[in-house]
């Protein structure tokens, strides 16, 4: 009697088996976009030119408003003193290529070399530093979320030369009361090594005190720092996620 049951059972649990069908795992619900991509470092289809040529400039403005006063050229340079630059148009999660150069004539040492920085929403530094045999503090070197996170590797090149920044950020959520819902997370790939994985930010980037979450618009401008050393920028570009 039991070894009925237990056969019955076995061709239950087979039938079953079957009547499952490899479509029932298939999903249908979301055709992704069709992208083409750039071909070397041109950008991807989708993307949002923020410096390609020197017309560019007119994606940007100084920190202040009105015109920047940084070079632009082939190249964006910082004109040191004249202030941080931000874009016109606001981001929250993005993709983010930048590429950047120190300068080629070695001037300074430590924070004070080729310094700049990538503000993701104007408030999270990836710092810009030439960090080519120049030691400083570990969180305040190329590709450190500045004084929260050391990168995992030192990959920079030699001041001169061009150095690439790929950047996926996820932007912070907030609650209505201002506390912080999910917090930023952020990826960065320098010269095609990953430097910094899907690190949790504790806050805004600061150069005094601790990190911390003041509840901000859900999309901001990207910030370009002018710490007084001619660093420039070109091929920047980025796609809203
Ligand atoms: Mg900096």
């Amino acid at each position: 009697m039991t070894k009925k049951i237990l056969s019955l059972l076995l061709v239950l649990y087979s039938m079953n088996a079957f009547a499952q069908k490899p479509e029932d795992t298939e999903d249908w619900s979301r055709k992704p976009v069709i992208v083409t991509p750039g071909e070397g470092t041109l950008p991807p289809s989708d993307a949002v030119i923020l410096y390609r040529l020197p017309s560019d400039a007119e994606n940007w403005m100084h920190i202040n408003g009105g015109p920047i006063k940084w070079k632009a050229a082939d190249e964006l340079t910082v004109v040191g003193q004249t202030g941080n630059i931000r874009t016109k148009q606001e981001f929250g999660d993005v993709q983010l290529h930048i590429e950047w150069r120190s300068p080629s004539e070695i001037r300074g040492e430590g924070q004070g070399r080729g310094n700049s920085g990538v503000f993701l929403m104007g408030l999270y530094e990836v710092q810009v530093l030439d960090s080519y045999d120049n030691e400083t503090y570990y969180n305040g070197q190329a590709g450190s979320i500045y004084k929260q996170q050391i990168p995992l590797v030192n990959a920079c090149r030699p001041p001169g030369q061009w150095q690439t920044y790929d950047i996926i950020f996820k932007a912070p959520r907030f609650h209505d009361d201002g506390s912080l819902l999910s917090p930023a997370f952020i990826t960065v790939i320098h010269n095609g090594v990953l430097i910094q994985n899907h690190v949790e930010l504790k806050g805004g980037t600061r150069y005094i005190g601790a990190p911390e979450y003041v509840k901000h618009n859900e999309k901001l401008p990207l910030i370009l720092q002018d710490h007084g050393d001619a660093v420039s920028f070109r091929n920047i570009w980025i796609r809203e996620l």
